[in-house]
């Protein structure tokens, strides 16, 4: 099964990946988490990449295209994965369709996670995240037990950088206008089911399991 899980900055996509990674095994690819890591390690790649991901944009599409090109062939991918955040413009679907269709792959299923633009900044303003192990906690909705602490390994959690209130209304922006033609790319194959994912994690878990069904 391959699976694109598209949506907003906020919507949920990333938390919800990561309860089926746990609970079915199937592996998330998030080029986000990728190109952190790649910034954490100090490469060359990295470095290119923070310049556009501190100002909300969207990194260059052969950058992305390459490092999925590359994850997806790996052995644990080769029953099926779960996209986090890719592709997210056309160009990038149409790459990700030629590199399956050269591997007699195809996506199975796209996910639409629907969340309004107010309800994203107020997810994504108060958002805090661990540095070392990219746990996500929430200043209201989901605190540490000890404050700016990771529960998990006891770092400091910090605001990233693209989760600064200007950088947000950027990263809506280029959601809007490069990533939501995506949703009649998909629609048209006949792929895309869309979920409200404004309501509870453990509703929009359920609904997910059953768009996926
Ligand atoms: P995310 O963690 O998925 O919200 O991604 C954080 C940032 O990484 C985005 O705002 C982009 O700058 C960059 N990024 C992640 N995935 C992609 C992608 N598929 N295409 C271009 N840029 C991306």
């Amino acid at each position: 099964m391959i699976m694109i899980f598209l949506g907003p900055p906020g919507s949920g996509k990333g938390t919800q990946a990561k309860r089926l990674v746990g609970e079915r095994g199937w592996p998330q690819l998030s080029t986000g988490d990728m190109l952190r890591s790649a910034i954490s390690n100090g490469t060359s790649l990295g470095l290119e990449a923070k310049s556009f991901m501190d100002k909300g944009q969207l990194v260059p599409d052969s950058v992305v295209i390459g490092l999925i090109s590359e994850r997806i062939e790996s052995g644990d991918c080769q029953s099926g994965f779960m996209l986090d955040g890719f592709p997210r413009t056309i160009p990038q679907a149409e790459a990700l369709d030629k590199m399956l269709l050269e591997q007699g792959r195809k996506v199975e299923r796209v996910v639409l996670f629907d969340v309004k633009d107010n309800e994203l900044v107020r997810r994504l303003s108060g958002r805090r995240t661990c540095l070392k192990c990219g746990s996500m906690y929430h200043v209201e909705f989901t605190r540490p037990s000890r404050d700016g602490i990771c529960d998990k390994c006891g770092e400091m959690l910090v605001q990233r950088d693209d989760d600064k209130t200007a950088v947000i209304s950027k990263r809506l922006e280029v959601y809007h206008q490069q990533t939501a033609p995506l949703v009649g790319y998909y629609r048209k194959q006949g792929k895309l089911r869309e979920l409200d994912a404004s309501v509870q994690p453990d509703t929009v878990y359920e609904s997910l399991i059953k768009a996926l069904s």
